[in-house]
Formats: structure tokens, sequence, C-alpha cells
């Protein structure tokens, strides 16, 4: 399989994903010609695109669905109430591009994907595990906090983009008002440096990980505070970089470096 980030942090997301016959997005929150590019730059042609899967409805998941499923007919794939909510944002979409997912599981030929719900200020958020031959890549970020159905899914799995939003510290001296600042911080906001690296600590175990951090907000953090906060909570709790578990960044503009793994 093939993990990678296109683009990842506040200003839109959108991860690509390959195995041999399969071609999957999750999220398309910038223009359609954006990810395009994106797509283009690490050899891959967007009418290739089997499905997008749609975390949730905020803009910065969901800019470009609309357009590159009628550009492409590609079939986009939320829960009910996500689609209630982001139909007025994308345009008009043939009906049967629309799948509507009824339960955690699919299968989209040979990748298969479960849904699971995070905690974030959406009307039905969703991060997403894809399991291909005996591998399972996750998406989770936006996330006020990790549930134990997350830490549950989050240790199977061998690759993850997780979310290291915010600086604490940033974040509360910074220029967002205070409404913002509290909602961002609560259970329904966004995991902060802090929490990532605690989160990691939580799910380490004898499976190897490979852990790209993603989303991170461009007003209260930046890529360098973020791995430092990450790598120092690890290392502290005794954890051996690159035997247990790898940490890199994700790109917040243009696609970071592609993980091929079997
Ligand atoms: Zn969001
Ligand atoms: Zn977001």
């Amino acid at each position: 399989m093939i993990f990678c980030p296109l683009y990842s942090g506040s200003s839109g997301n959108s991860t690509f994903l390959a195995s041999d016959n399969t071609k999957i997005l999750v999220d398309a929150g910038l223009s359609g010609k954006n990810i395009e590019t994106a797509l283009l730059k690490i050899g891959f042609n967007p009418n290739e695109i089997d499905a997008i899967l749609v975390t949730h409805e905020h803009t910065d998941h969901i800019k470009g669905v609309g357009v590159l499923s009628r550009k492409y007919n590609i079939p986009i794939y939320a829960n009910a109430l996500t689609w209630q909510c982001m139909l007025k944002y994308i345009g008009k979409i043939k009906e049967h591009n629309i799948k509507v997912l009824y339960n955690n599981h699919i299968s989209i030929k040979d990748m298969d994907i479960t849904s699971f719900s995070t905690s974030h200020d959406a009307v039905d958020p969703y991060g997403y595990a894809i399991d291909c031959k005996n591998k399972r890549a996750c998406v989770a970020t936006d996330l006020g906090f990790i549930s134990d159905e997350i830490k549950y899914i989050l240790k199977d799995s061998d690759i993850i983009l997780l979310e290291s939003n915010h600086d604490v510290e940033m974040l509360k001296f910074g220029p967002y008002p205070y409404d913002l600042k509290r909602r961002i911080l609560s259970k329904i906001g966004h995991l902060s440096n802090d929490d990532c690296g605690k989160a990691i600590l939580n799910i380490i175990n004898n499976k190897f990980k490979k852990i790209i951090l993603g989303h991170l907000s461009k007003t209260n953090n930046y890529p360098e505070l973020a791995y430092q906060t990450v790598i120092n909570t690890l290392i502290e709790a005794g954890v051996k970089l690159n035997m247990d578990v790898t940490i890199s960044m994700a790109r917040r503009d243009k696609p970071s470096n592609y993980i091929k793994f079997k």
C-alpha cells in the first residue's frame, strides 16, 4: 500500500492511499485543481481515483470533493448526517456517486475500510482505518480526545496520520477569540502537540508504527515545535525511536514523501 498526505493542516486536508488495484482519497479539502496538481506530482492520475471518503463537513475537508466527483465521476462516501450537511456546499452530485455509509465496514475493491467516530464539532465526524493485505493505515485528525475505540484501532495500525494541531501556550496567548480558543481546547476540538505525544505513548505496542504528524494549525503551531514536543515526550518515556515507532511530519501545502509499505 502507498500512503501519502497530499496536504495536511488547517488550510486543507487530503490523503491519498493506493494498493495494487485501488486508489482512494480521504477528504479533498482544497480546490480540485490543487488536488489534481498534488496527485500528478506524486505520479498518479486523478482519473484513477476509485473513491473519496469524507471525514466530516468542515471546508478544510470537503472543498474539492464536488468538483473532483463531477470531473472524474468519483463516488463519495460519507455518513448520512454528513451528507445532509455537506450537500449544500459541494454542489450537485450524480446520484450514483452518493454513497451513504450505513455501517462501519465497507470494501472498495481490495481495501477494507472501517470508520470510527471522532470527538469533534461536526455533525457526525469520522476517522478511517484502511486495511489491505494485512496492513492497516489510519487517518485520525480533527479529534478533541482519543477514545478507547480509537486507541484500539490505532494500536492495530502500521501507519497513522495523527493530529498534532496546536501548541497549548501559543493558542492561549495567540490572536484567536476566546470562544474559539475554548472550542479548540475542548473535547470536541483538536489534539494539541502534548496530547498527541501522550496518545502515541498509549498506542505503542509490539507492532512497529510509522506515525505522521498532521493537521497543524497555521497560527498556533509550527512543524519543528510539534515534532520536538512529541519526540521529547516519547524519549522521556523511554521509547526507542525508529525501533518502536518513527515520527515524521505531513506537509501543509504539498505532498509529503509517500510511504510505501507491504
Ligand atoms: Zn474539522
Ligand atoms: Zn480539519
